[in-house]
């Protein structure tokens, strides 16, 4: 059970703890100390994604290339990090109800795991069933679920989560998967917003950026670093994948 009926002379706190958060009232006492600390990692480690912008010629997942990348996987490698990232987009959606966190294959399987987890020890007594993560895989160019995650959407409120969003098109294709199977899409949230992207040209309810970092990225014909005959990194971004082709 997600929440059982506190025993006699159990206290709420004791019942939280074991869920591995923290009580109402630990958090008050917390407020000036363990909280803000949070708070303060939260920004460390988006000043560190900004530091993390490695520059040189880039394929991005939507095709489009670019010669400023924004290095997620320094907030994967540590989970530490990875779960102050997702509880802080946990707490801007606070308000609205969610059954389902979703993710793009791969980066986004962990994300969306943080964010449900941190989500539901936010709502830990009022609310139940615990909310689940799940993933959609890249098959053919479109987003899809396997692996029996297509029965957690239909009719649920589903939470759309990734780490950049640039172009939008990987989000899109998840937005569009979701409605197929008839889950309510109930906002996006990201890392970064590198490309602009607005709630209304996602056609959701809401979008939340941590963090906003306006970068420009160009159709291949019209990109200045393939003009000027930079290699593309294979390292980081899709070119290895293109190159494959
Ligand atoms: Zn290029």
């Amino acid at each position: 059970m997600y929440t059982r009926a506190l025993a006699k002379g159990e206290d709420e706190g004791k019942l939280h703890r074991l869920r591995g958060g923290l009580a109402p009232s630990q958090k008050n006492k917390d407020k000036g100390g363990k909280m803000r600390k949070e708070g303060e990692e939260v920004l460390g480690i988006l000043q560190t994604i900004g530091a993390s912008i490695i520059e040189g010629h880039f394929v991005l997942a939507s095709g489009e290339h670019t010669d400023r990348y924004i290095n997620k996987d320094d907030i994967y490698r540590d989970p530490w990090k990875a779960s102050l990232v997702g509880k802080e987009i946990a707490s801007r959606f606070r308000q609205e109800e969610i059954d389902v966190v979703v993710g793009p294959a791969i980066a986004g399987v962990i994300l969306a795991q943080w964010v449900a987890y941190h989500y539901d020890v936010s709502k830990w007594l009022e609310h139940q069933p615990r909310t689940l993560a799940a993933y959609a895989e890249e098959k053919n160019k479109k987003r899809v679920f396997c692996r029996g995650y297509k029965k957690v959407i239909p009719g649920k409120n589903v939470l759309i989560v990734d780490d950049v969003l640039a172009s939008g098109g990987t989000v899109r294709g998840l937005i569009k998967a979701v409605k197929k199977l008839g889950g309510k899409i109930v906002g996006v949230a990201v890392i970064v917003n590198r490309g602009k992207i607005t709630a209304k040209s996602l056609g959701v309810p809401k979008l939340v950026a941590l963090v906003n970092i306006p970068m420009k990225s160009f159709p291949k014909k019209k990109c200045p670093p393939c003009k000027e005959g930079i290699p593309i990194n294979t390292e980081f971004g899709r070119g290895k994948d293109l190159l494959a082709k």
